[in-house]
């Protein structure tokens, strides 16, 4: 059988096709040196990869070598479709190696394909392709129904957050280091020490699992407690807790050792066996195989240059304290020096601090997307080209005009505020838009509104805040404190 060429992100058993089939793996240090990665980010990887390695055994050729090239035998091999296109553009142009179809995802690019060319020239919706996707996989439907004879419960999954400092949820599974830890950091310390790379982020007792038995273990757990409170908190945000109901599953699934199909099924079964709400079996299930595969497949849908969209001409650098997650603590903004801390110490938030706090933050001062972007890809530790390249370009700094959302994400503090409890104890106000005390979040929507204007204006979803903004009477003292802003931690 041919030798099967694993990359780090194709770590399940899934990406093999016989248990006995020799593997080749290649660590190269020069994915570390080449740009700022957080700290638990690289230890994640590299541990999910050493810790494969270990279980493969004698089957796999493990090399550790400075970069890819220099590693690659002269034999053939095959490999799954690497997930970004500069290493689907390397395979393809090697002779000896044979590509496969993608692995990973609950949709094959045929079927994508296939939908995509039945819409014609209608919008690419989510909800359709997510729709479709429920039927043929055969998730949560009662025959040619839905389950509960609904699609859709995201209108009751945007509760605020309760008045209370956490959610109450169970405490999330955590994996315990081993000594393959214990080598991957004294490998990240020396290397550093030598100058050969440099990270971002605490280290930090690692979050994520990085085998098939510890990702199994946190599947398990959260279906077991955590599922049934995750739709309906969903979007809120509290200080005091970090993970709320969310399944901290996005590393194991995109290191490969989650299949997102198996994840979905248990999901299911635990609405089937009644422990678990539809309400939020059907909310994490969107995810897992609706937003996820989406992303996934508008990544090779929009094609290679997609990422250097810039409808909005956003043109400005990202600023010292954000890049370095607030590492001295001059952030006074609460909702942001409470997301970036959790950057810093976790290298992980959930959806809505990415979305609406990093990400709306970055859009509204009009920092560049294609630097956010590689920011966020080096700050999470669930962060891969094919992921970070449509959720940040298109749905956070919409600067592909609206391919991906019809509207941009942008919002003032009274969002933030509703659903989080950071507004409470922040030195800011979030109704006050000019003055020492001016939310930088309600006055930089205003400004984000007014700059954009004229790029904006054909878009109806956003025509009413357009148009709102001339009957405020401080538009031009707001443009002008936000102008002036500067770049300095708000
Ligand atoms: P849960 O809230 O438990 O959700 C379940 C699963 O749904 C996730 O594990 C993930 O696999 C999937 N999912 C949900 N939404 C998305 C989405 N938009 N794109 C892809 N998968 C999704 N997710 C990543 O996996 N990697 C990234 O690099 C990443 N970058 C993001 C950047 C921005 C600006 C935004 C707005 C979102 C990003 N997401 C990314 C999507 C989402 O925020 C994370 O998947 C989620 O927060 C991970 O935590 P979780 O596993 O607890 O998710
Ligand atoms: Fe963030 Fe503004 Fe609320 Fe402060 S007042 S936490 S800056 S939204």
């Amino acid at each position: 059988m041919t030798e099967r060429w694993l990359f780090g992100d194709q770590l399940g058993p899934h990406f093999v096709d016989d248990p006995e089939q020799p593997v080749l793996m290649i660590e190269s240090r020069s994915v570390f040196a080449r740009r700022r990665f957080h700290r638990q980010k690289a230890h994640l990887v590299l541990s999910a990869m050493r810790h494969r390695a270990a279980e493969l055994g004698a089957r796999v050729d493990y090399r550790q070598v400075g970069n890819y090239r220099e590693a690659l035998p002269d034999r053939p091999l095959t490999v799954c479709q690497p997930t970004s296109y500069a290493a689907d553009r390397f395979v393809r142009g090697l002779p000896r190696v044979q590509v496969l179809p993608a692995r990973g995802f609950a949709s094959s690019r045929e079927v994508f394909g296939e939908w995509a060319a039945r819409r014609g020239r209608q919008r690419l919706l989510l909800e359709d392709f997510y729709r479709e996707a429920r039927v043929r996989l055969d998730l949560l439907m009662d025959g040619s129904v839905p389950a509960g004879g609904r699609w859709n419960f995201d209108a009751d999954n945007r509760e605020s957050p309760p008045k209370q400092p956490t959610l109450g949820a169970v405490e999330p599974w955590w994996p315990v280091e081993d000594e393959i830890d214990a080598e991957v950091r004294a490998d990240l310390d020396r290397w550093e020490r030598d100058g050969q790379v440099r990270f971002v982020g605490d280290d930090g007792p690692r979050r994520f699992a990085a085998t098939r038995a510890e990702a199994l273990s946190a599947l398990t757990d959260f279906v077991d407690h955590r599922l049934p409170g995750f739709g309906p908190h969903e979007d809120a945000m509290l200080a005091g807790d970090d993970w709320m109901s969310h399944s901290l599953l996005s590393a194991p699934i995109n290191l490969g050792l989650l299949d997102p199909v198996e994840v979905a099924e248990r999901a299911e079964a635990a609405y089937r066996s009644g422990d678990a709400p539809l309400q939020s079996v059907e909310g994490f299930i969107r995810q897992i195989i609706g937003w996820r595969d989406y992303i996934w497949h508008l990544y090779w849908h929009f094609g290679a240059d997609y990422r250097h969209q810039n409808a909005l001409a956003a043109d400005e650098s990202i600023p010292d304290w954000f890049a370095e997650l607030d590492q001295d603590g001059e952030v006074q903004a609460r909702c942001l020096s409470e997301t970036l801390r959790g950057v810093r110490t976790n290298g992980w938030v959930h959806h809505i601090p990415r979305l609406m706090v990093l990400g709306n933050y970055a859009m509204q001062r009009g920092w560049n997307p294609e630097a956010v972007t590689d920011w966020f890809h080096r700050s999470f530790v669930d962060g891969y080209d094919w992921v970070m390249v449509p959720n940040v370009v298109g749905m956070s700094q919409h600067a592909d005009g609206g391919l991906l959302a019809t509207k941009p994400y942008a919002a003032g503090g009274a969002y933030i505020d509703k659903m989080s409890d950071f507004c409470g104890s922040c030195r800011y106000n979030p109704k006050k838009r000019v003055g020492p005390d001016a939310c930088p979040f309600t006055a930089g929507y205003w400004w984000f509104l007014d700059r954009n204007a004229s790029r904006l204006e054909g878009n109806h979803r956003i025509a009413r805040s357009l148009s709102a903004r001339h009957r405020l009477a401080d538009l031009p003292a707001v443009v002008d404190q936000e102008q002036n802003r500067p770049d300095s931690a708000p």
